[in-house]
């Protein structure tokens, strides 16, 4: 035990510093040829000093997200093998005698160490992100956040771990798919109390405090069918200097939400480039066709899982501790396969939210025909929110749910030299 122990913490070792001279040595900057000088090129648009802080930043992110991927997989991992998970279903069975009530104090105990362990790298994401003057937020609000994120995960992945195991125990060798019926209801569940009940919890959100904006931006929706109940101002300037705006919700809770901090800093053409640009998402029903994407790839998924766990049980169920996938103890495998399930299909995700990302961008030029306020509105997002300008290919294609800046300036120059 202590031995595939020591290898996996060698591996990491070597993963990690393969990482860091991969970000900070090997893989090149340079921009793609024929931008110098053009809008795309960062030098016309950032100082020598902003363009370095945002290098540094992006490549320390980048470092910090790939370290923590395996991390929480090798925490699953010791817990198996070590017999925590055994003693944490030990303590739950003792405590009572209902399913239930064992199922929800068992995932406490997990979901608390995980958290605990896994804190120090959201710590860092926090100073890393305060070091750069991205960050605003105090400590302590840093540190509610925390605990509302505990809560909230918890309560939710409580009630999924509870269904989870009374199908996994009801039809053992079925339940992949009765669990993926039950999720479809779940899933959309959660994305209709999301904004109204979930995202509250975090920020404030009211109407557009700017009423002449506000004017402006709904006659852009009106111009779109989207009911003017259906756009939001959320206050993040408490928490961030970076600006951002989204869609979300399905049904009568759908809506789009524009931070604060992008009111607040951009000019009248940019928030309604932007504005048009989320407009896009909502009327093309982006948030639907990723409903249907996710749907389908955790079928596929579940399966998968399934078909592994007997396996993994099958060969090592001694040394991880588990008799039998109806356990709850086997619940860290089951966590495991899934981060590693889900980290292996992200590029597939994020080719897909790339297409929908350019659709949207186009969809917005169409409606403003301002491609001069496009181009400001990039360049800005790089200046205020420091986002990378020209990622890396690996880094692009594991983490990349838009096309980056450069690709984005550079398709809304080429709409405006054809014109
Ligand atoms: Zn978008």
């Amino acid at each position: 035990m202590k031995k595939s122990l020591l290898t996996i913490i060698l591996l990491y070792a070597v993963y990690g510093l393969i990482l860091y001279f991969y970000l900070f040595f090997w893989t090149g900057y340079e921009l793609p040829k024929g931008i110098e000088g053009t809008a795309a090129d960062p030098k016309t648009f950032l100082t020598t000093e902003e363009l370095q802080l945002s290098e540094n930043y992006s490549q320390l992110k980048n470092l910090l997200f790939f370290i923590s991927i395996p991390l929480e997989w090798i925490i699953f991992f010791i817990v198996l093998s070590f017999g925590i998970s055994k003693t944490f279903q030990q303590w739950a069975e003792t405590a009572s005698r209902f399913f239930i009530v064992q199922t929800a104090l068992y995932y406490f105990w997990l979901s608390l160490l995980v958290t605990l362990l896994t804190l120090p790298v959201s710590w860092l994401n926090y100073k890393l992100s305060k070091d750069f003057q991205i960050s605003t937020q105090t400590l302590n609000s840093w540190l509610k956040d925390e605990v509302t994120d505990f809560l909230v995960n918890y309560v939710l992945m409580a009630v999924v771990v509870t269904f989870l195991y009374i199908i996994i125990r009801k039809f053992e060798k079925r339940w992949w798919l009765w669990a993926w019926f039950a999720s479809i209801p779940f899933t959309l569940f959660i994305m209709f109390i999301q904004p109204v009940i979930i995202d509250p919890l975090y920020n404030d959100f009211y109407p557009l405090k700017n009423k002449k904006l506000e004017e402006e931006i709904l006659q852009l929706a009106s111009k779109a069918d989207i009911p003017a109940e259906h756009v939001y101002e959320v206050d993040m300037s408490s928490k961030t200097n970076a600006l951002n705006a989204y869609v979300t919700g399905i049904g009568s809770n759908s809506r789009i939400v524009l931070w604060d901090t992008t009111l607040n800093k951009l000019s009248e053409d940019e928030i309604l480039f932007i504005m048009a640009h989320e407009m896009g998402h909502y009327v093309m029903k982006h948030i639907y066709i990723g409903i249907a994407g996710y749907l389908l790839l955790s079928l596929a998924g579940l399966y998968i899982i399934h078909r592994l766990m007997i396996f993994c049980t099958n060969r090592w169920g001694k040394r991880l501790n588990i008799q039998s996938i109806r356990e709850l103890s086997s619940l860290p495998l089951f966590l495991l396969l899934l981060g590693m399930l889900s980290f292996a299909s992200s590029p597939i995700s994020g080719i897909v939210s790339r297409y929908q990302e350019k659709q949207a961008d186009l969809y917005a030029i169409e409606m403003t025909k301002n491609e001069e306020a496009a181009v400001k509105t990039f360049q800005h997002l790089a200046k205020f929110s420091r986002s990378e300008i020209n990622p890396p290919k690996i880094v692009k294609f594991l983490r990349y749910d838009h096309p980056s800046l450069i690709e984005r300036i550079m398709y809304i120059e080429n709409i405006k030299n054809k014109e």
